[in-house]
């Protein structure tokens, strides 16, 4: 979904006031590009909505006092909120800058059914705006991510692994209990926006995040916008094929997907058929990693195949990529064994051979450890840029 030019102006002037306040009027034009008259009627009616607040700076010179303008970094939040791998919800408060006023986290029950999981956010989120004492007035809209396929557009999730499938009216629910307007997106989307909004490369809008965890995802910036597709649904990264027809069988019900052997549950169940082992459930699935890893540091077993081949795989998808998209950079976050350097030098290998060579190395490519913490960040940067871009 693609913002119109009036909310892309919008969007636009807010992030370079956020970047560079205090900042005024007749400075905008220079950052922004727009004209002066975009501007004052931009500018205009953000004052008008609290969003930005006007301060009269005494001049030096006689005549009138110059004003600059400021993102209102009080009285007006947002709040973002995710399911975590551990069967968490992580719930985080912001202001319209974007700083965070308060953390909470709270123990999701075990469910089946998508309708029960949006119950239990709403009672949580209940709870958590009561503990931070904020008017419920003055929050502008909730942002909810999940690992699942959601259409961001109604707020709709139709599928997260171990629930029913949907589609679930999400956003609708946790709206309605807590008459609070609230949006739904995918967790890839939400650590590509915590990138742009946060990251080292923090305004940078042209990248590909792909996140390396239980499963494998995707999420595109280019032109300062995250590309959501024509249906709403993020990129699949993780279902392209790389052992087509013949491969793995992936939950998606394909073969030979990327998932199937490159995210995080593909090598614990790989790794636990070469040790001849039963794989653990979901929900054990990331203590199972941990000990893995460990007993292969200790070299009691031996998992590099595995995580060999996942390596050359993700190589060979990155430079697909590439190679189709050229980014400006990628990101790949992903547990601590991905900085290995024998399996950075498997990924490198198999990302030079297959990239094509008028892209080979001109695109910038980033290791990060994940962080829990991001998932919150991103649902409220998702909030801001809707308060941000919408009138
Ligand atoms: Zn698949």
């Amino acid at each position: 979904m693609r913002l119109s030019d009036q909310e892309y102006n919008r969007l636009l002037l807010l992030k370079k006031l956020r970047a560079s306040e205090p900042v005024a009027r007749t400075d905008l034009v220079a950052l922004t590009g727009l004209t002066g008259g975009t501007i004052t009627a931009i500018t205009a009616d953000l004052v008008n909505r609290g969003i930005v607040i006007e301060e009269k700076v005494a001049s030096s010179s006689r005549g009138r006092p110059r004003v600059n303008l400021r993102i209102n970094p009080s009285g007006k939040y947002v709040i973002g909120t995710t399911a975590t791998g551990d069967g968490h919800a992580l719930t985080e408060i912001v202001n319209l800058r974007g700083e965070s006023l308060g953390v909470s986290t709270a123990k999701l029950q075990t469910a089946t059914r998508i309708e029960d999981l949006a119950g239990q956010f709403a009672a949580v989120l209940e709870n958590a705006i009561s503990g931070w004492q904020v008017r419920r007035e003055d929050i502008f809209r909730i942002g909810v991510g999940l690992p699942g396929i959601v259409d961001s557009r109604t707020g709709s999730v139709e599928q997260i692994v171990t629930y029913e499938p949907g589609p679930c009216d999400f956003g609708g629910i946790v709206s309605r209990a807590l008459g609070i307007p609230t949006l739904v997106d995918n967790n890839i989307n939400l650590l590509a926006r915590a990138e742009h909004w946060y990251g080292a490369g923090a305004h940078a809008g042209d990248f590909t995040l792909i996140n390396v965890d239980l499963a494998i995802g995707a999420a595109l910036y280019r032109g300062g916008q995250l590309i959501s597709g024509a249906h709403g649904i993020a990129s699949e990264f993780g279902h392209t094929k790389i052992v087509p027809d013949v491969g793995r069988t992936c939950f998606c019900g394909a073969r030979g997907c990327l998932q199937a052997y490159c995210s995080v549950q593909a090598i614990i169940e790989q790794s636990c058929e070469r040790l001849g082992r039963v794989p653990p459930s979901y929900d054990g699935m990331n203590a199972c990693f941990d000990e893995l890893l460990r007993e292969h540091a200790a070299a009691e077993i031996d998992i590099w195949p595995v995580l060999e081949q996942a390596s050359h795989y993700l190589g060979i998808a990155v430079a697909n990529h590439i190679t189709m998209q050229d980014p400006e950079a990628v990101i790949i976050l992903g547990p601590p064994v991905a900085m290995m350097d024998r399996l950075r030098g498997t990924f490198f290998a198999a990302l030079e051979q297959n990239t094509f060579p008028a892209l080979r190395r001109r695109t910038k490519l980033h290791f990060k450890f994940s962080d829990k913490s991001a998932y919150a960040r991103g649902a409220a940067a998702m909030v801001l840029e809707h308060v941000y871009a919408t009138s």
